[in-house]
């Protein structure tokens, strides 16, 4: 008899049947919510002040038992699927509220189970207010990379992210950087990465050097979560203020000229021009899934990447599972990750006859969405784009990037994607 599988849709399908539809996925990332609860309260903070707040309901700390049974979950998902590699990402929440020997635990527990079937890798993303020696010798002993959320200087930082009484943390952020920073020894593996959200009022090339300041190799700069359904209040600027947000850290880095520095959104816009990039990739290349991302919580549920919740109508609709009831084959085969491959897949109707859609694809999904039309928008931060690659595709052009290559880098990128 064959097993019958509960969709979100309403539906059931077979599970054999289901299962043949998960494509080959070459990486699996796993968002694990160790800590359910903050020690600080960020006021744009998506997962405790954005409308959905379901974590509060459940465990604030995850305890082994789960640790161990979502591990054999993994794992046996993993060898049924042929998964080779498994990212973890210690997320809350703020995951070093789990304190250090159950973290450590849960590390030695996570790769002694996986590691059999899988490679194990391991990344905590930390508000950098609580790291002291112990959990430095631990990040060590388990090999975890460590990015911290900065959003810039004392003025930025100090904007959003705050302590429960409304306190400064940057003095505790800056501190831990530069502590993270001289452990690792200028190992740029070793050393930590930030994450910093954008606010239009900011100075970009001053945050961009004084990252570079603390010793900071790879960042990551975050649009703030925006939709159709939640647009720009009267203060926060528009899209086209974050595309000279953008704009400033490009020209800072590119005036540095360090090929050392990665700074994430500026990397995936050159690396198209790179004489090096691939335009296409070859058709006989099997169509696997670089990274398919999967978030686990501290009551040993799971669901898809939070980092769609800006589109809030869309996300409370979404599949959240126990593990004890699904395997992972049966959940990867959800309709729902299929409709967010082909979301993210498709060109918004709108934006098929612009120039830049082979870059931009019309943006990431939580700010394409509205209720009224699901992801069928340009991004909400569309004219912010064009301003970004404008002055990218720009400076390019004004030192020397040859201009045949640059329509054929250009025209090259649109075919992957269609009209
Ligand atoms: S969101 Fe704007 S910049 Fe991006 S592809 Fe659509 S129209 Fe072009």
């Amino acid at each position: 008899m064959r097993q019958e599988v509960a969709t979100t849709g309403g539906g059931t399908q077979t599970a054999a049947a289901r299962r043949s539809d998960v494509p080959p996925i070459r990486t699996l990332q796993v968002v694990l919510k160790v800590a359910e609860r903050c020690n600080i309260n960020c006021s744009y903070c998506y997962y405790f002040n954005m409308g959905e707040t379901s974590a509060l309901e459940r465990p604030a700390l995850i305890d082994l038992e789960t640790v161990r049974a979502l591990a054999w979950w993994i794992r046996d998902g993993c060898a049924e699927l042929g998964i080779g590699r498994v990212s973890i990402s210690f997320h809350g929440g703020e995951p070093l509220l789990l304190k250090p020997a159950r973290f450590s635990a849960a590390c030695t527990l996570l790769r002694e189970t996986i590691e059999p079937v899988a490679e194990v890798s391991f990344a905590v993303q930390t508000n950098g207010t609580i790291i002291s020696p112990t959990w430095l010798d631990l990040f060590a002993d388990h090999r975890v990379h460590v990015g911290v959320s900065i959003d810039g200087d004392r003025t930025a930082n100090d904007r959003f992210r705050l302590a429960k009484d409304g306190g400064s943390t940057f003095a505790q952020v800056e501190q831990t950087i530069r502590r993270l920073v001289e452990w690792s020894g200028g190992d740029q593996a070793l050393g930590p990465s930030t994450i910093s959200v954008l606010d239009h009022r900011n100075d970009y090339e001053a945050i961009y050097h004084y990252l570079r300041s603390l010793g900071i190799m790879n960042m990551s700069f975050l649009l703030p979560d925006r939709s159709h359904d939640h647009g720009f209040a009267a203060d926060e600027g528009d899209a086209e203020a974050y595309g000279r947000c953008m704009s400033d850290l490009f020209t800072a880095w590119f005036i540095e000229d360090d090929p050392n520095v990665n700074v994430r959104q500026i990397k995936e816009v050159v690396s198209h021009f790179r004489n090096t990039a691939p335009a296409k990739p070859p058709v006989s290349a099997e169509p696997a899934i670089a990274y398919q991302i999967i978030v686990a919580q501290s009551d040993g549920t799971v669901s898809v990447n939070d980092s769609l919740i800006p589109a809030l109508d869309w996300f409370k609709g979404t599949p959240r599972v126990a593990i004890a009831d699904l395997s992972m084959p049966d959940f990867l085969a959800d309709r729902v990750f299929g409709d967010i491959r082909r979301a993210g897949d498709t060109i918004a109707t709108a934006c098929r006859s612009c120039d830049w859609r082979g870059l931009c694809r019309s943006g990431d999904l939580e700010n394409r969405y509205a209720a009224a039309n699901g992801f069928d928008n340009p991004s909400v931060y569309c004219d912010g784009y064009k301003t970004f690659y404008e002055t990218v595709c720009g400076t390019l052009l004004a030192n020397n990037y040859p201009v045949d290559l640059f329509e054929q880098r250009l025209s090259r990128t649109l075919e992957t994607v269609g009209h």
